[in-house]
């Protein structure tokens, strides 16, 4: 059973294997349509509703849960953390709780925020997140850790870096920089620029991903660095180069607590990633062909507004 496989890594991670049920609340980040050509059953439903879990476990059979169900936007997170700690937190303690009573396997996708600012974080890294959305996937984690430790829950934590790549809503610093270049309107831009983070093509991910659904020991943590780390404004420059057309960026107020870089390594898996550059055609590629998809969303409020705060 795939949680959040309707959103943007959870579609692309439901490409690679075969016929997935798929658990989504379809909230603003999840679509149908990110699901066009995936066989899969579909279930609308609730991680923060256990029953509505409970009964799809049992319908199913279902012997493992790969979880991307979240809240994931760091700016709405700052805005109001009440969701992220309920979906987030809340909702994967009911997934553990599954997952003991049921005897299935948990794969939990984490993120790299989880470490803060840290320089080159291997897996046993302390926990140092900075914003309500890291703090509550961080907490999550924690919960898993404590479920594998206490209950002997199956459960293993993946942390891939910042992903990129098609059917990425344009909240997101990409695709908004792709569909705000398209329509000529300006870039806003936090602080300076100069934060750090580290790009991987979102195929890969779910190809790592897929491969550790299989192999991943219980308990083990994974970090899934892309290897290809860049300043925002460098990034917003390549993106407006492959292109053809020149981003009108503008700098605004910075984001409050905001990360100066993301880092780590990965200690325990090898793996090919796709070059930022060709992900990125790629990427911007998918959007030219695909107006379709995101003309719908140009009314976001985080997509139109320049900062929230
Ligand atoms: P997304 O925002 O595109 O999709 C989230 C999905 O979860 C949506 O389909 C949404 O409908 C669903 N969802 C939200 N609340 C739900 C609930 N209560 N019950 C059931 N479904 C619910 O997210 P994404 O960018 O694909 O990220 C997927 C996972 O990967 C998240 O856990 C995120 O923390 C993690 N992650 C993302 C990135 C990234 O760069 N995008 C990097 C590292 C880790």
């Amino acid at each position: 059973m795939v949680t959040g496989g309707a959103g943007f890594i959870g579609s692309s991670f439901s490409r690679e294997v075969k016929k997935p049920v798929i658990f989504d609340l379809l909230t603003y980040a999840g679509r149908l349509e990110n699901l066009i050509g995936v066989d899969h059953i579909f279930v609308k439903g609730d991680i923060r509703n256990y029953s509505q879990l409970e009964d799809t476990v049992k319908k199913y059979d279902i012997k493992i849960i790969v979880n991307f169900s979240a809240e994931t936007h760091v700016d709405r997170s700052i805005n109001n953390a009440h969701i992220f700690l309920d979906t987030n937190v809340y909702g994967v303690v009911n997934l553990l709780e599954i997952c003991r009573r049921y005897d299935t396997r948990l794969v939990q996708i984490s993120t790299d925020e989880v470490y803060g600012e840290q320089e080159n974080a291997t897996e046993d890294f302390p926990l140092r997140p900075s914003s309500p959305y890291s703090a509550s996937k961080a907490s999550a984690d924690m919960f898993i850790l404590a479920y594998v430790r206490t209950y002997g829950v199956d459960a293993i934590i993946i942390r891939p870096s910042n992903n990129y790549g098609p059917r990425q809503h344009i909240e997101k610093l990409i695709p908004k920089t792709i569909v705000r270049t398209l329509l000529g309107l300006e870039i806003p831009i936090y602080g300076k620029g100069d934060q750090e983070r580290d790009w991987i093509y979102v195929e890969d991910t779910a190809k790592v991903i897929a491969q550790l659904v299989e192999t991943g020991k219980k308990g083990e943590i994974y970090n899934v660095p892309g290897g290809q780390r860049t300043t925002n404004i460098k990034l917003v420059e390549m993106i407006g180069e492959l292109m053809g057309r020149e981003p009108k960026i503008k700098f605004v107020k910075d984001r409050p607590g905001h990360d100066k870089k993301y880092s780590m390594v990965s200690t325990k898996l090898s793996y090919k990633v796709t070059p930022l550059k060709e992900g990125l055609s790629k990427t911007i590629k998918w959007y030219l062909e695909n107006e379709w998809w995101w003309r719908p969303l140009l009314n976001d409020e985080y997509f139109l507004r320049e900062t929230s705060w």
